[in-house]
């Protein structure tokens, strides 16, 4: 693993999110109380506070302190379920160094945490319509270009679904024809770790 790897994605993470704040705001805004972008910038920015003492430790542990620190400085939904995903995710990740299979069963791993905690499945309009499908991905010969496009296949289908868990649940019917905003944001963090991996940023 590379040894900055942790900084990277941290840093990375809390500048997509940030420059994504209003987008996040307006779709929360539509279908849901309007709070996600604030408090994604939230989480994202308490990560950062830990700096050096996250930055020290190798990618497991250090998802797993993020997680923590998510679940304590985050509100609404958002908070516990991105929580419980990196806790999980991190928890899994003990492979050193860490090979593909470590990454994939992590990231399954993380995933059965937020269905477990979200008590939902894909399908409902949540960001499990994102990660279940880019989980499916990662498998591929190209696993960061298929998740990618998994990522954006998975966002765009939450747009003609109605809601069924979570407060856009209690809009039925005129929860479609918005996309979730918690999709997005798991959207936003697949690209995140995919250009990280491939050295884009
Ligand atoms: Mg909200």
């Amino acid at each position: 693993m590379a040894p900055d790897l942790t900084r990277r994605l941290r840093e990375e993470a809390v500048v997509r999110i940030i420059a994504h704040v209003d987008e996040l705001t307006a779709l929360d805004q539509a279908i849901g109380d309007g709070d996600h972008g604030f408090n994604m910038k939230r989480g994202f920015e308490a990560i950062t506070a830990l700096g050096d003492e996250l930055d020290a430790l190798s990618l497991g542990p250090a998802l797993q302190k993020a997680g923590m620190t998510l679940v304590m400085k985050v509100g609404g939904a958002s908070g516990p379920l991105y929580g419980s995903f990196l806790m999980a995710m991190g928890k899994a990740m003990t492979g050193d160094p860490l090979s593909r299979e470590d990454f994939v069963g992590s990231l399954a791993e993380g995933v059965a945490a937020v269905k477990m905690r979200g008590k939902s499945e894909a399908g409902a309009k949540t960001m499990l319509d994102v990660l279940v499908p880019v989980l499916d991905a990662v498998t591929a010969d190209d696993p960061l270009a298929a998740a990618r496009q998994a990522a954006r296949d998975g966002l765009e289908a939450t747009r003609n679904m109605k809601a069924t868990k979570g407060r856009a649940s209690f809009l039925g019917e005129r929860s479609i024809g918005h996309l979730d905003p918690g999709a997005r944001s798991s959207a936003l963090l697949v690209e995140v770790v995919c250009d990280v991996l491939e050295g884009k940023v």
